[in-house]
């Protein structure tokens, strides 16, 4: 895949990018471990100064910054200037709190014949971060910001569509104070990272992205025994039981479905609706995704732009097509849009069945795969039924089946009455082909830290 930018919107090339060279590559790794040996050094009160004049940077940039994610993946504007906001407070969050969730933590001194012991949270150095475009500038953020606390440093290979938000965020910390070499972009293509990843100064790797891409990263990094975080794709499931209160939890659904133009790993894609209250469900969320206005995202009022790459599209008409040609329904949408740009319609298919690919994979667009199920048990079974575990959400005002859906689904968050969303007060990750580790809060900042045993004697 080339680096480029192409609008999604027109399809045009905007503007192409040479990949960096080898040498590049060479200097930007010995530049990293440099500034680490330093950087490690700092403490948590100059590291949050350095990380609130980045986060004030980036606020005051936003304006600008948010049309280049709009040209380069297609988000909307608005969604654009809602993702700057989340990853400034994300930042400052760090800023507040690394300190604290990092603090040295006392241990049973006597019950291990000690005068002192503890556990002291150290910094590991260079640490490679591998990002999607969905969200180009969250994503990287949600890493950057405590690995940057944490007296880390970062080397970031973005995904090939979105060069020139890996360029701003290769340079924005570095505008703000860090040291040159604390936070850089590589602009390489994927096949380069092995090479990265085996060079025994970068100590660790995080990749949010495709389960091929993740289990790429994280046998190499196996084989060099170094420690990965994997956040890959989800299919989520969003139940909805009689007691809910319909009318939001069709509201809800839409926004869950639709945001970010369908591409987000936590977005609901399955929707599993008890048979009391189906045909209620069904026909307001058909009504709902048939409302949404599809359209340029550089313009106000516009719900859902295009899928952000070409081959993005095909993929969700290689899961769609041949289930509607295997008799399943479109209520909605299922084609995608003629004219320019890569335009998908918000789309609700129903009669799914088990041997349709349809049924167990991931949908990356607006699409949503709508189920009847007969009871709790039904419900439960057909969520867990994919190989996915990232969020699941249930929608229920009945205290039993609230515990039997948080006990029982099988996903790193559940959420009722809600969508599945990312704060940085909360851990985020999930099991099964979703992923391992967690990012954000405190476990998202001891991913990277060295848990270091600390026993002093008499
Ligand atoms: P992708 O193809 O896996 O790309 C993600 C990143 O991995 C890009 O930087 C890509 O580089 C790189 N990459 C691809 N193949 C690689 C390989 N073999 N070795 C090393 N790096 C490789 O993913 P995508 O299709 O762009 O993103 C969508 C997927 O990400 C969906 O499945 C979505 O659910 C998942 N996702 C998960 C989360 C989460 O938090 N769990 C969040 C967002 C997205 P190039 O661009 O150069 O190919």
């Amino acid at each position: 895949m080339s680096i480029a930018t192409i609008n999604p919107t027109t399809g045009e090339l905007v503007r192409k990018f040479d990949e960096m060279s080898a040498d590049e590559v060479e200097r930007r790794i010995a530049l990293a471990h440099d500034a680490y040996l330093r950087h490690r050094l700092t403490g948590f009160d100059e590291r949050a100064r350095l990380m609130r004049a980045a986060a004030d940077l980036m606020d005051s940039d936003a304006d600008e910054l948010s049309k280049t994610m709009t040209v380069e993946m297609g988000k909307t504007r608005e969604s654009a200037r809602g993702e700057i906001a989340k990853c400034t407070r994300t930042m400052r969050y760090y800023a507040d709190n690394a300190g604290k969730f990092l603090a040295d933590a006392p241990r049973d001194s006597a019950a291990v014949k000690a005068q002192d012991a503890y556990v002291k949270y150290l910094p590991i150095g260079p640490v490679l971060a591998v990002m999607p475009w969905n969200f180009p500038l969250w994503q990287v953020v949600r890493f950057a910001a405590p690995a940057l606390m944490a007296g880390n440093v970062g080397l970031l290979k973005h995904a090939s569509n979105v060069p020139q938000c890996a360029q701003y965020l290769g340079e924005v910390f570095t505008r703000a104070g860090f040291e040159e070499g604390c936070f850089q972009t590589l602009l390489i293509g994927a096949r380069h990272v092995e090479a990265v990843l085996r060079d025994p100064r970068v100590q660790a790797a995080t990749l949010t992205g495709s389960e091929p891409a993740g289990r790429s990263v994280a046998s190499i990094a196996g084989d060099e025994i170094k420690h990965t975080v994997l956040e890959l794709g989800g299919s989520d499931p969003f139940v909805v039981m009689p007691s809910a209160d319909i009318d939001r939890a069709v509201k809800t659904a839409v926004f869950a479905r639709t945001q970010n133009n369908g591409q987000s790993c936590i977005g609901a894609k399955r929707f599993i609706v008890h048979a009391d209250v189906y045909e209620e469900f069904s026909a307001k969320f058909v009504a709902g995704m048939d409302a949404l206005r599809v359209g340029d995202p550089m313009e106000d009022g516009v719900d859902v732009g295009p899928l952000a790459t070409e081959q993005g599209r095909k993929d969700v008409e290689a899961l769609v097509d041949p289930a509607l040609a295997a008799g399943a329904k479109a209520l909605c949408g299922g084609k995608r849009l003629d004219g320019a740009g890569w335009f998908y319609p918000p789309t609700v298919i129903t009669d799914i069945t088990e041997d349709m690919d349809i049924y167990r994979q991931e949908v990356f667009g607006p699409v949503a795969s709508l189920y009847k199920v007969a009871d709790i048990d039904e419900a439960v079974s057909l969520a867990n039924v994919v190989d996915f575990g990232l969020g699941a959400v249930a929608w229920t005002e009945d205290a039993d089946e609230r515990a039997r859906f948080i006990r029982d689904l099988e996903a790193g968050a559940v959420t009722i009455n809600g969508m599945t969303t990312s704060y940085p007060e909360l851990p985020f990750g999930g099991v099964k082909r979703s992923g391992y580790g967690r990012e954000l809060h405190a476990e998202g900042i001891r991913e990277f830290c060295n848990a270091k045993t600390v026993w002093v004697g008499e």
